[in-house]
């Protein structure tokens, strides 16, 4: 009986200090599909109206309203729910309450609602892989809890808190979920990062190569931030593909450039015009024969393809017609460095240590309402 007692307490406990995130999964669509194994209600919030369905029913926007199954919806919100809480969308698995933005004659958006950690169960495989050491993936898990509370205004405007791509962080419901770092969020429950106090943003990246980097070096119009600074790195120097190098002719870069709001003629030369102490690229500038462009070497290396100018650590080197760009890392090197953080684990750092390390001076906190 005691035990009894002392599960429904704790169980009590764990679901009051979740917050609830609405997360954006399907977003501005003209059709979907929504299903449930089991029977789900349907409910809208302008009619006392509910509908109990044991078949998928499809949910559009015809004649420039929006219909659930064959009934023409007035209100501009439709909630959906299961007693055990799954329900798939377009055949994909989620976990939560969802919910239908109506914003017909355009379009609608679905909407999942459910406890924080539950999101956080949809998007670590996303981020990091599971099998790696427990102590770096627990780091990854409290970044990106920290990170979903700190943006959770992002899309309020849009009538919920996170979107489900790369925008936000991504997520991909029921599905994506994995048994190991699953029990790891639930082992750090309610674990968050903050500075004298305050959450704290968390960017992270597949690793620095050598140095992490200050954020002003990266992104424009961003101040200085205490705890994201540049850090020497000696724990991701077994990460697979540590260096790189990636050819460009020069009329492919001429082509991207112009396709990009940044009109250059023939290119004569393309040079690192500034870099920061970390090794990275700040600046880059491109001479032309009608003038000159300067861009952050970030914006560049986003232009030119992320995944093939893997970073902002590279020297350029000119190749008849062609330039070579040869670099080290992977990603914009702010914050978490995530192959670091395995370096560390593998070390027997613990993952206080770890987020410690790539957010110098924060604090490991409790989330309180
Ligand atoms: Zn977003
Ligand atoms: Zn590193």
């Amino acid at each position: 009986m005691l035990f009894f007692l002392f599960l429904i307490f704790t169980t009590t406990l764990a679901v009051a200090a979740q917050p609830i995130i609405h997360v954006g999964i399907l977003r501005n669509v003209t059709e979907a599909t929504v299903g449930a194994q089991n029977v789900f209600e349907v409910s809208f919030s302008k009619t006392d109206n509910t509908g109990l369905y044991n078949h998928p029913i499809i949910i559009k926007i015809k004649d420039k309203s929006l219909y659930v199954d064959t009934k023409k919806v007035i209100s501009d919100r439709v909630a959906l729910r299961t007693e055990d809480n799954r329900m798939t969308v377009n055949g994909r698995k989620y976990r939560g309450t969802l919910e239908i933005i109506n914003n017909a004659p355009q379009f609608f958006t679905i909407v999942e609602i459910l406890p924080l950690d539950e999101y956080v169960y949809g998007i670590i495989k996303h981020e990091i892989f599971p099998k790696w050491p427990e102590e770096a993936v627990k780091a990854q898990i409290v970044a990106a809890r920290t990170y979903a509370l700190k943006n959770f205004a992002k899309h309020a405007k849009e009538g919920y808190d996170v979107c489900n791509t790369t925008c936000c962080q991504v997520y991909g419901g029921l599905e994506s979920e994995d048994p190991v770092s699953k029990a790891l969020v639930d082992a750090t429950t309610g674990v968050i990062l903050t500075y004298q106090g305050e959450l704290i943003s968390t960017p992270y990246h597949g690793f620095c190569g050598g140095y992490t980097e200050d954020p002003r070096n990266v992104w424009e119009g961003v101040n200085k931030v205490k705890y994201l600074q540049i850090k020497k790195c000696n724990f991701c120097k077994k990460a697979p593909r540590y260096s790189w190098s990636a050819k460009f002719e020069r009329t492919k870069i001429e082509s991207i450039l112009t396709a990009n709001s940044l009109p250059v003629g023939k290119i004569k030369n393309i040079k690192v015009n500034d870099q920061s102490s970390s090794g990275r690229a700040i600046e880059i500038k491109v001479t032309h024969k009608d003038g000159k462009v300067l861009l952050k070497a970030n914006k560049f290396r986003l232009l030119l393809g992320s995944d093939v100018i893997r970073s902002a650590r590279f020297k350029i080197k000119k190749d008849k017609d062609a330039y070579i760009f040869e670099g080290a890392g992977w990603g914009h090197g702010v914050g978490l460095c995530q192959e670091g953080a395995k370096g560390m684990a593998e070390k027997g750092y613990d993952y206080k240590q770890i987020l410690k390390f790539y957010y110098p001076g924060t604090e490991l906190s409790q989330w309180a309402n």
